[in-house]
């Protein structure tokens, strides 16, 4: 069917694989006729792509749902994205919700679209866990300065708090030589900077038998592409030799983002993590020893079941003396269906919230001195487009983020800066050298 002068809408919610498989699906679209619009404006489709790894994320969806259906009454409403596959009843009893598809569906929209006239019972169309095996490249483009690749979906970790697994079925990609591919067209669009994105990347080559290592080594390769970036890599699986390969590259950035989730053993027992405390800071001090340089980024969870006071601290001792440069706090939503309810200990919410405070106090502290340790350097900064405001903004390789009024003509221009001081807000200040 030939949809030549309909509108399409989109909204992503959640994760940077969202963002990528969005632009994909978006693609689909446009093949067929449709034209992208903004989500804000009157469209005949919207896709809202969901996230659902926390209760926040549901409630986020849902929010984002019923605005699609205030937008326009008349316009059809799909829904995609793990709070469709893990809650497709939720998500058609929202009044007005026309297709709910799940994780294997999402890519095929036009084929559900019909003659774009409201459904009189909302069609659900999922595939059971067990079945979702296909794998779809993606990579985003079209929003950003910097475009998100795909290069892994699902996981088969299942870390009793999290629903992930059964939203993106088992472990799975592309190989190498089609992941390169799709890198170079992102190059081919004129990104300068792309970041590694998926669910379990270290966990690379599971349906090829390739590796991660390998991937990286070829992605190195790729023309035109002058920053590479990692996105979260279990601890587990980041090899010393991947940490040799980021210390000798020019292309693959200085950083590092690594779901730690508890500095307490007991506790990432408990959430079936499969590491100790014991390697992960091996890890650190292989990075800090051969890198020092390097962005650390690391996850934790606050107020998981089973953590209690002792424990908590313990946690926050462990991450307070490893030198990493920023936290990502969360804090703990029992997820239905996780292993993780069968602990009976369970911390009170407030509890939960004031530790996680704690832990983004800490963050704070710990990236202005990794900040202040870099004043003075000279660096390489990627100026990125800005949706509002008279500043902009941008990444040096090791993530340290730098302000400055616009400048049109700089935005995706690499440039040579050194860091000055740390504005009030945070980012860094710098001169053009
Ligand atoms: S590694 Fe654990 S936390 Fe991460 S997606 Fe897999 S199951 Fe979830």
């Amino acid at each position: 069917m030939n949809y030549q002068g309909k509108k399409a809408a989109f909204y992503t919610l959640g994760c940077k694989l969202n963002f990528s498989e969005t632009s994909t699906i978006a693609g689909a679209l446009k093949e067929v006729g449709f034209e992208r619009v903004g989500f804000d404006e009157k469209a005949d489709v919207y896709v809202i792509n969901t996230c659902s790894v926390t209760n926040q994320g549901d409630k986020a969806s849902r929010n984002i749902i019923r605005q699609a259906v205030k937008q326009n009454p008349q316009a059809m409403v799909v829904v995609v994205g793990c709070y469709s596959q893990l809650k497709p009843g939720e998500a058609g009893n929202i009044e007005g919700v026309d297709l709910v598809l799940g994780t294997q569906e999402k890519f095929h929209i036009p084929a559900h679209l019909g003659d774009l006239s409201k459904r009189p019972a909302t069609e659900i169309i999922t595939t059971r866990l067990a079945d979702i095996k296909s794998y779809h490249k993606a990579f985003s483009w079209g929003d950003r300065t910097r475009s998100f690749l795909k290069i892994q979906d699902g996981c088969d970790y299942y870390c009793s708090f999290c629903t992930i697994p059964y939203a993106r079925g088992k472990s799975r990609n592309d190989s190498v030589e089609n992941t390169v591919k799709e890198a170079q067209k992102a190059v081919e669009k004129g990104y300068k900077e792309v970041v590694l994105t998926g669910v379990n990347i270290g966990d690379y080559g599971k349906t090829t038998g390739e590796n991660f290592l390998e991937l990286l080594k070829a992605l190195e390769q790729v023309k035109g592409l002058y920053r590479l970036r990692l996105g979260s890599i279990e601890p587990n699986l980041l090899k010393d030799e991947i940490i040799e390969l980021v210390a000798a590259s020019t292309v693959i950035m200085p950083h590092f983002h690594i779901p730690l989730q508890s500095g307490s053993d007991e506790i990432l027992s408990l959430m079936k993590r499969k590491y100790s405390t014991g390697l992960f800071e091996k890890r650190i001090q292989q990075i800090r020893s051969i890198v020092p340089h390097a962005f650390i980024g690391v996850d934790v969870i606050a107020g998981t079941n089973g953590e209690t006071v002792d424990l908590f601290q313990e946690s926050y001792d462990f991450l307070n003396r490893l030198e990493v440069s920023q936290l990502h706090a969360f804090t703990y939503s029992e997820r239905s269906g996780t292993q993780a309810l069968k602990i009976p200990w369970k911390v009170d919410i407030s509890d939960r919230k004031r530790r996680t405070q704690m832990y983004i106090n800490l963050s704070e502290k710990k990236l202005r001195a990794f900040y202040q340790k870099h004043l003075g350097t000279e660096q390489t900064v990627l100026f990125e487009s800005q949706k509002k405001g008279t500043n902009m903004s941008g990444f040096t390789e090791n993530y340290i983020r730098v302000e400055t009024s616009l400048r049109d003509e700089l935005i995706n221009e690499l440039q040579k800066i050194r860091l000055k001081d740390i504005l009030p807000n945070g980012h860094a200040n710098f001169e053009f050298i």
